[in-house]
C-alpha cells in the first residue's frame, strides 16, 4: 500500500465509534415515548405498580426487566427453527445440541456412558435448578439432616436460592471483598471470597454440610461482575482438596469469557472459545439458562461431566434427574422444548462466542452506564466497573440526600416512574432479596439495593438507552420530591417481589 494510503487508513481505523456488527433484519414499531402519560399512569397503578404485571405492548421505551429470553434470534437461526425435527423421541436437534456442548465446552463434556445421560434439557434455567436440587437433596437425605447442608456460592440468582431453600438445603453468598466495598477500579467483583470459603471448608464441622459449590458466571446478583479464571481455578482447588464438587451457573459463560479475554493477565491472545474451555474445564458440572447467552427465547439445560468429583460423590445423580424429567419434562431428548427450539440454541452458542459480537454487547451496556453517569453528573450513581449484561443503579445513592428510607421503597418508587415514563426496569434490592419476619424487614445480608436495568442482546440501539439515561437524569435531579411507596399486598409472602402490589405514598403538602 502506497505510504499516504497507509496514513489515511490508520486514521480511519483510529475513528473512536465502532459500528454494530450486525444490521437490522426485521423490526417492530412502537408508538413513541412521549405520548399516553396519562394512560401510562392508570395503567400502572391498576397493576399496583408491579412491573412484572404491567403490559409489555404499553412501553414505548426500553424494556430492560430482563436480558432473559428477550434476545432477537439471528437470522441464522430463524433458519434452523424451520429446519426443525419434531419428532418425539431422540430428533434431530437433541444429537446437535449435544454435540454443541462438546464442542463449546471441551471434549470431557462427551456422553461416552451409554446408559448414562450427561446433558439434560430443561425448558429453562430454573427448571434445571430445581431438578438438580431435588435429586441432590434427596440423596443426602436433606429433609432429615439436624443442620442444614449449604450450598456456598459467589453470588446466588434469586430462583437458584428459592430452588436451594426449597429443597430445605440452605444457600449462602460469599461475595468478594471488592464487592461488597464496590470498588470502582477492580475488574473482578463477581469473584468468589476464596479466605471465606477456605475458612469454610477447613473447620471439618462445616465442611461436611457441604455437598457442592457454585460459582455464578457473571455474578449476576452481585452486579452482573465477571468472575475471574484465577478466581475460579483458586475455588476448584479449594474444593477438589476436600473432594468437594464444584457447579457453574453458567448463563452468561460467553460474556465471562470476554471479561478474562480482555482483562485478565496472559489471555489477550486467546479466542472467547479457548478461554470458555479453559473456564470449563475446572468444574464438575453446570446449568444454564439457555435465554442469556444460548441467544435464545426459552431454553435450560444441565450437563455433568462423566468422569467428575461430582458423578463419583453421586452416582445415581444421573438415572435419577432423568426421572425427575421425565415426569416434569418430557422425554430426556426433548426436555420440555419443540425440536426447533434446540436447532435455534445450538445456532445460538454457535454465534455467542464471536468476540466482535460480545465486544458490541457488553461496550454497549457500558456506554449506557457511562451516560446516566454523565447526565446525572455522579460517578457513584451506577456501579463500577459496569458488568456485562446490565446496568445496576445504586438506589441507597441516588436518593441518599433525600427524606425515603428503606421503609420507603425508593427503588419501588423509581421502578414505578419509570413505567409511567415508558421503561421498564426492576427493583433488586431490599424489597426483591429482603423479607418480611412477624412484622418486621429484614435487609439482605450483604446489603445490595439496586434498580437493574439488564439489556436484552440485539435489540436496542444506543439511542434507545440514551432515551432512558435522559429519563433517569430527570428523575434523579427531581429525587428531592419523589414519593415513597406503601405495600398494598404481599410483604410478607415468598417471592414477594414478583406478587406484591404498590401506591405511592400520599404527598404530604
Ligand atoms: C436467569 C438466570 C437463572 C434462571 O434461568 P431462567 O431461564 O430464567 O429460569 C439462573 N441463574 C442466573 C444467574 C440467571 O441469570
Amino acid at each position: 500500500m502506497e505510504s499516504w494510503l497507509r496514513n489515511l487508513t490508520r486514521r480511519l481505523a483510529q475513528t473512536p465509534t465502532l459500528n454494530r456488527p450486525y444490521r437490522n433484519a426485521a423490526v417492530s414499531f412502537r408508538r413513541c415515548a412521549r405520548t399516553d402519560f396519562d394512560e401510562r399512569a392508570r395503567l400502572a397503578r391498576a397493576c399496583g405498580l408491579n412491573v412484572f404485571l404491567f403490559p409489555a405492548e404499553e412501553l414505548p421505551g426500553c424494556d430492560l426487566l430482563t436480558d432473559s429470553g428477550t434476545t432477537t434470534m439471528t437470522m441464522s437461526q430463524w433458519s434452523q427453527l424451520l429446519l426443525g425435527d419434531e419428532s418425539y423421541g431422540s430428533n434431530e436437534g437433541y444429537f446437535e445440541f449435544k454435540d454443541q456442548i462438546v464442542e463449546t465446552f471441551g471434549p470431557e463434556w462427551e456422553n461416552r456412558d451409554r446408559l448414562n445421560e450427561n446433558t439434560f434439557i430443561f425448558h429453562q434455567g430454573r427448571a434445571a435448578e430445581h431438578g438438580l436440587f431435588k435429586v441432590l437433596a434427596r440423596l443426602l437425605g436433606a429433609a432429615g439432616a439436624r443442620e442444614p447442608f449449604i450450598i456456598p456460592s459467589n453470588g446466588h440468582f434469586d430462583t437458584t436460592q428459592a430452588n436451594i431453600e426449597d429443597n430445605r438445603l440452605e444457600a449462602r453468598n460469599l461475595f468478594s471483598p471488592a464487592l461488597r466495598r464496590n470498588d470502582p477500579k477492580a475488574e473482578f467483583k463477581g469473584d468468589m471470597d476464596l479466605r471465606a470459603l477456605k475458612a469454610m471448608l477447613d473447620d471439618p464441622k462445616l465442611r461436611r454440610r457441604v455437598p457442592l459449590v457454585y460459582l455464578t458466571i457473571t455474578n449476576n446478583t452481585g452486579g452482573g461482575q465477571p468472575v475471574s479464571l484465577a478466581n475460579i481455578r483458586a475455588v476448584r482447588r479449594l474444593t477438589a482438596r476436600h473432594d468437594i464438587p464444584l457447579f457453574l451457573d453458567a448463563c452468561r459463560f460467553a460474556e465471562n469469557a470476554w471479561f478474562i479475554r480482555h482483562f485478565e493477565s496472559g489471555m489477550q491472545s486467546r479466542s472467547i472459545a479457548d478461554v470458555v474451555r479453559l473456564v470449563f474445564a475446572e468444574c464438575d458440572g453446570f446449568h444454564i439458562s439457555l435465554k442469556k447467552d444460548g441467544l435464545v427465547n426459552i431454553g435450560g439445560a444441565l450437563v455433568v461431566k462423566e468422569k467428575s468429583i461430582f458423578t463419583g460423590r453421586y452416582p445415581k445423580f444421573q438415572s435419577g434427574l432423568t426421572d425427575h424429567q421425565i415426569l416434569v419434562e418430557g422425554h430426556p431428548t426433548y426436555g420440555g422444548l419443540a425440536g426447533r427450539d434446540l436447532k435455534g440454541i445450538v445456532e445460538g452458542l454457535k454465534t455467542v462466542v464471536h468476540d466482535e459480537f460480545l465486544t458490541h454487547r457488553i461496550t454497549q451496556v457500558q456506554r449506557f452506564g457511562e451516560r446516566i453517569k454523565e447526565l446525572c453528573a455522579n460517578p457513584k450513581l451506577v456501579m463500577s466497573p459496569v458488568g456485562g449484561s446490565a446496568v445496576y443503579i445504586d438506589i441507597d445513592e441516588f436518593f441518599k440526600d433525600t427524606r425515603l428510607r428503606d421503609a420507603d421503597l425508593p427503588g419501588i418508587s423509581l421502578t414505578g416512574l419509570l413505567l409511567i415514563a415508558g421503561h421498564r426496569l426492576c427493583e433488586l434490592g431490599v424489597y426483591a432479596f429482603g423479607r418480611n419476619q412477624d412484622g418486621v424487614e429484614i435487609p439482605p445480608d450483604p446489603r445490595v439495593n439496586f434498580v437493574r436495568a439488564a439489556v436484552p442482546r440485539l435489540a436496542y440501539e444506543d439511542q434507545d438507552l440514551s432515551a432512558l439515561a435522559e429519563t433517569i437524569a430527570v428523575l434523579y435531579r427531581a429525587r428531592g420530591s419523589l414519593p415513597g411507596i406503601q405495600v398494598t399486598h404481599g410483604r410478607e409472602l415468598h417471592l414477594r417481589h414478583f406478587k406484591s402490589r404498590f401506591r405511592f405514598q400520599p404527598r404530604v403538602a
